[in-house]
């Protein structure tokens, strides 16, 4: 298997290549140039697999033959050492239509980690039998950034700095990010809001000479090996549902930002995973509820919600569904990705929104109904919905039809989002690992929303470790 751009103009690469690539040098995003396919018997045959295992199997179609199966297997056995679980990913169920897979049981207690601690573990080994030097650069609203922190920290040969918008992430987020010590970590803690930092980072790694002079590597969701991490999720909640859901039609419902989950679980169903419906969940920065229902993509004014990982308005893994909407046709996607930035806005022709809405469905669920379905869940099932995964389930009552079984992805642990929980005047426990954060020491640096401020610390920074090695 090679993998091919969206936008047609990158030479095929192989799978490590990819990863180091990230963003295609034609500004388009990777994929494999072919989706291979599970069948049916070997689907049953994956049954008893535990998540580990079932990490080999998917990863065995995508890796190429580059990666020996050996150190394939350390890897993820140290990655998902970590967790907190021995299921990794646990499918509970909440009632007889529907479950819930807990995605928070890694080190930062949200889904992140789930491709992130083995991202973390795939660079390093890159590093050690390419020789490459891997100088990690992302921006984050707070989840991601904890997440590529706790699975880089301490490994040789990488360093990694996390823009994020000053005093504008969580508390737990900005802690778990900044009580870290280890030498190879820089927070830089940027007086903006997201965008402002995500726009600082598009145009360092938009100017390939500054890119490959630094070895800037991302570990944002356009990395296609996050998105193939996640797939297998979908494979083991759909695999661990029990006997009596089995035959039935199985809706999976996603809170939703960058498109970046959501779109694993395409790919699982282009692998032939049978799910019926994907739902995306999103809060009121609803461009993709809008774009499912009306076939318009146009980000729209930002608002702060209660689910702040999901407060996003352009969606960067949306353009690798558009590849597959319009046929695999990369000059298509070309034409659309231009009139975006254009224009601002695309709209797809109603045959098309047609095929959008047989495989989706989508909805922007309020402030307000987010706090509301937390307060009932904790009060009927006595199970506590972080806000993000509330988003989840009010998008699952709307969407999930009699008769079918619905699963939604728990992206976050309650104690992450206490400012949301504690609005219901629902106290709750925190883990010792959350609890002991704020006796500790933070480490990080205030800079201005300044590009050339921002590359200046970079090159100090990345420049120190290359001599520390
Ligand atoms: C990042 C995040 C999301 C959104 O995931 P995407 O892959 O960006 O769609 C949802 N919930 C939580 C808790 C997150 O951290």
């Amino acid at each position: 298997m090679q993998y091919i751009s969206t936008r047609g103009k990158v030479e095929p690469k192989g799978f490590i290549d990819t990863v180091l690539m990230g963003l295609a040098d034609d500004g388009g995003l990777m994929i494999p140039d072919v989706i291979p396919s599970v069948s049916a018997q070997t689907l049953e045959e994956w049954r008893s697999l535990s998540f580990q295992e079932l990490f080999l199997k998917i990863f065995s179609y995508y890796t190429n033959g580059e990666i020996p199966d050996g150190d394939l297997k350390d890897m993820v056995k140290r990655s998902y050492a970590s967790f907190r679980h021995p299921e990794v990913t646990p499918l509970k169920e909440i009632n007889d239509s529907l479950y819930v897979l807990e995605l928070f049981h890694g080190p930062t207690f949200a889904f992140k980690d789930v491709a992130l601690q083995f991202m973390g573990e795939l660079y390093s080994y890159i590093s050690r039998v390419r020789g490459e030097i891997i100088h990690i650069l992302g921006a984050t609203s707070g989840d991601t950034g904890a997440a590529a922190i706790a699975g880089v920290r301490g490994k040789e040969g990488i360093k990694i700095c996390i823009l994020h918008p000053h005093n504008k992430v969580s508390k737990v987020q900005e802690l778990q990010m900044t009580t870290v010590d280890d030498a190879n970590v820089l927070n830089l803690s940027v007086k903006g809001n997201f965008d402002d930092c995500q726009q600082v980072i598009k145009e360092l790694f938009g100017d390939l000479d500054f890119k490959s002079r630094y070895h800037l590597r991302a570990i944002n969701s356009i990395n296609f090996v996050r998105i193939l991490a996640q797939t297998v999720y979908y494979f083991y909640a759909y695999l661990h549902l029990p006997q009596s859901a089995q035959g039935k039609t199985v809706n999976i419902s996603v809170p939703s930002g960058n498109f970046g989950n959501i779109f694993s679980g395409y790919l699982a169903k282009k692998m032939g995973l049978p799910i019926g419906k994907l739902i995306i969940a999103t809060n009121e920065n609803n461009i993709l509820e809008r774009f499912v229902k009306t076939g318009e993509y146009k980000p729209g004014d930002f608002k702060s919600t209660h689910s702040p990982s999901m407060d996003i308005q352009v969606a960067s893994n949306f353009e690798r569904y558009l590849y597959y909407l319009l046929g695999e046709d990369s000059a298509k996607v070309s034409d659309y990705m231009a009139k975006l930035q254009r224009e601002g806005a695309i709209t797809v022709d109603s045959a098309l929104l047609d095929k959008v809405q047989t495989e989706f469905a989508a909805l922007g669920v309020k402030n307000d109904e987010c706090l509301n379905v937390i307060g009932k869940y904790k009060q009927d099932s006595g199970y506590l919905l972080d806000p993000h995964t509330a988003c989840g389930i009010a998008a699952y009552e709307a969407y999930n039809g009699p008769g079918e079984i619905g699963i939604t992805f728990a992206t976050a642990h309650p104690a992450k989002f206490d400012e949301a929980i504690s609005l219901l005047n629902i106290s709750q426990e925190f883990p010792a690992q959350i609890a002991g954060l704020s006796a500790l020491p933070q480490h990080m640096t205030v800079v201005e929303h300044d590009k050339a401020e921002i590359a200046r610390q970079l090159e100090v920074f990345y420049t120190l470790s290359a001599e520390i090695g």
